[in-house]
């Protein structure tokens, strides 16, 4: 073999998508099957492994399914560690692997010890989530800009500030929220700082699978709709006037209306 040959310790961050298998990147499903090993994290939907060779040997690194969650540097050492010994790995992250996925820390830590990297886009949920609505995220009459925030208050140590961010949205910004449904008294009770009670919201749980399911209401019974819907994670809430007109349009199946 000549040294130009040898093959360099790679790992590929592959975005997963929302969980439809039909709206992975032609270059994820390239990747996928590729791949001698996958590691695949909690919300990657079942779909999309079935592009995986039967040979190649898949880790779940997820909480779902019954075990706890594998600890993010577990997780980065395994990677590692299978890039070393020469296995071509594919980490499978839900979404985009650069939207809330912690793919920036992978980076990190695989660049440190000289791994290559390289990241593959998915269609984040959050995307998926609004246009299953069929709602677009900007609109000339109603909002001229998106902000992805996360309701979870540990991602960065500290809790978003809702208030600030209703400010945001009321010149006209739509709110796309992940995580947010458990914490969902709380942000809107920020939100209504600078929200009023009747701007629309949506919650849309599982986007893109057949088990979607969504509610649409106002934000002054964000989180009454959650609860009376049993609506959980994973799930986006959609706070913005784009929504406005879909309390009138026919509900499809798996949504719910709230007057
Ligand atoms: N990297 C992912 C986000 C990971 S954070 C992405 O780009 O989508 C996990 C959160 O993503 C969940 O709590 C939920 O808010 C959201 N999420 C992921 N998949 C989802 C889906 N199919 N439907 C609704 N929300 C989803």
């Amino acid at each position: 073999m000549t040294p130009a040959a040898v093959t360099r310790p790679v790992v590929t961050l592959v975005g997963a998508g929302p969980g439809d298998p039909e709206l992975l990147t032609v270059k994820a499903v390239r990747a996928i099957r590729a791949a001698t090993v996958l590691l695949v994290d909690d919300l990657v939907g079942e779909g999309v492994l079935r592009y995986a060779r039967r040979s190649t040997r898949i880790v779940r690194v997820g909480k779902r399914g019954g075990c706890a969650s594998t600890p993010q540097a577990f997780i980065e050492k395994l990677m590692a560690a299978e890039a070393l010994k020469g296995e071509r790995v594919v980490r499978l992250k839900g979404g985009d692997p650069f939207v809330f996925g912690r793919g920036g820390e992978e980076v990190e830590h695989l660049r440190k010890l000289g791994i290559e990297v390289t990241v593959v886009n998915g269609i984040t949920s959050g995307l998926a989530a609004v246009t299953s609505l069929n709602v677009p995220l900007t609109h000339r009459d109603h909002a001229h800009g998106v902000i992805f925030v996360t309701g979870h208050a540990k991602e960065h140590g500290r809790s978003p500030d809702w208030a600030t961010l209703a400010a945001a949205a009321a010149q006209g910004l739509t709110l796309v929220i992940y995580m947010g449904v458990a914490q969902a008294g709380h942000l809107q009770q920020g939100l209504l700082e600078g929200l009023g009670r009747s701007t629309p919201i949506a919650v849309v749980q599982h986007a893109s699978l057949p088990h979607q399911r969504h509610a649409v209401g106002t934000l002054g019974d964000l989180a009454g709709l959650i609860e009376r819907e049993g609506l959980g994670s994973p799930a986006i809430i959609v706070v913005g006037d784009v929504l406005q007109g879909l309390a009138s349009l026919p509900l499809e199946r798996g949504a719910t209306r709230v007057a």
